[in-house]
């Protein structure tokens, strides 16, 4: 046997091994952005012509799943974002890929993280009230329950076209401003507040089904819609529920009415957005559609 030959020998039998790494398979993949702002969301899609067993992307050390978006063609997609917390700078966004043949691709997209100006308030609450927004069981104990609903994962799309204001009202608080409780700590805001009156009509931001609708002591009657794919949106501080878990829910459809319950300084509606358990600006997606 000569050299030529074993040499043809091995490499076939690395092929059929399956264990090759290959960088060369056809696997597209295409950002919405090359920046993304905190708040915001970027839409990754990749699509591949061979048969596809997992997919997966890596982000701010974090997973993201992607969904398949069609049946027979490899085509999938994946919303991601940037938590609050993290620091602006360029973080690469990996994009696995492992094939039924077992070979694998990997792809890195370098990420401009930015963060935008958050605004600074404060805010004084009754000792009643703060000593409950500070009581540590509390927060641990509905941040659980909230975060399970957070880091659903449906494959199932409920939403579509852009995502509405969920009750009319003025923004009393945006998203991400820094809040200062009776000038002692802070917190980061996870959402918008829509302030009016006790009693205004609060529809889901878009489709979806109810996966949470129950009373907090902290966030008072709240209600969680998952709208598929990741996304998930929250209503608190609610006067009154109309909605039952596993209730599905149109665009629009009221689900409670604007309260104060839990710990509130006043009547409005705290609306929370997130994707694959990252908290966004809900109004990004009234502007821009997934
Ligand atoms: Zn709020």
């Amino acid at each position: 046997m000569n050299l030529k030959r074993v040499i043809l020998i091995a490499l076939s039998l690395l092929c059929f091994t399956g264990s090759v790494y290959s960088k060369s398979e056809p696997v597209k993949v295409v950002v919405s952005s090359k920046i993304l702002r905190i708040g915001d969301v970027l839409k990754v899609k990749v699509s591949s012509s061979s048969r596809v067993k997992k997919t997966s992307i890596g982000f701010t050390n974090r997973h993201f799943k992607l969904f398949k978006t069609h049946k027979k063609k490899e085509r999938y997609v994946a919303y991601i974002a940037a938590a609050r917390k993290i620091k602006a700078k360029t973080y690469p966004l990996k994009v696995y890929v492992t094939f039924k043949n077992g070979e694998k691709f990997e792809q890195t997209i370098p990420i401009k993280v930015v963060r935008p100006k958050f605004k600074e308030g404060k805010v004084s609450l009754s000792k009643k009230k703060n000593k409950l927004s500070k009581s540590n069981k509390r927060l641990v104990n509905e941040g659980q329950i909230i975060s399970k609903a957070y880091k659903r994962k449906t494959y199932k799309r409920y939403f579509h076209g852009k995502f509405i204001r969920p009750a009319k009202g003025r923004i009393s608080s945006e998203f991400g401003k820094v809040r200062v409780y009776n000038n002692s700590y802070r917190r980061s805001h996870a959402g918008v507040d829509i302030a009016n009156k006790e009693g205004t009509l609060v529809g889901t931001s878009n489709g979806g089904m109810v996966v949470y609708s129950d009373f907090l002591p902290i966030h008072g009657h709240t209600v969680i819609v998952d709208h598929g794919r990741g996304i998930v949106s929250i209503y608190n501080h609610l006067s009154k529920r109309m909605v039952k878990k596993k209730e599905r829910v149109k665009k629009g459809q009221p689900i409670g009415k604007i309260g104060q319950t839990g710990v509130a300084t006043g009547p409005h509606l705290h609306w929370g957005i997130s994707v694959q358990n990252v908290r966004i600006d809900p109004l990004y997606l009234t502007r821009v559609g997934l």
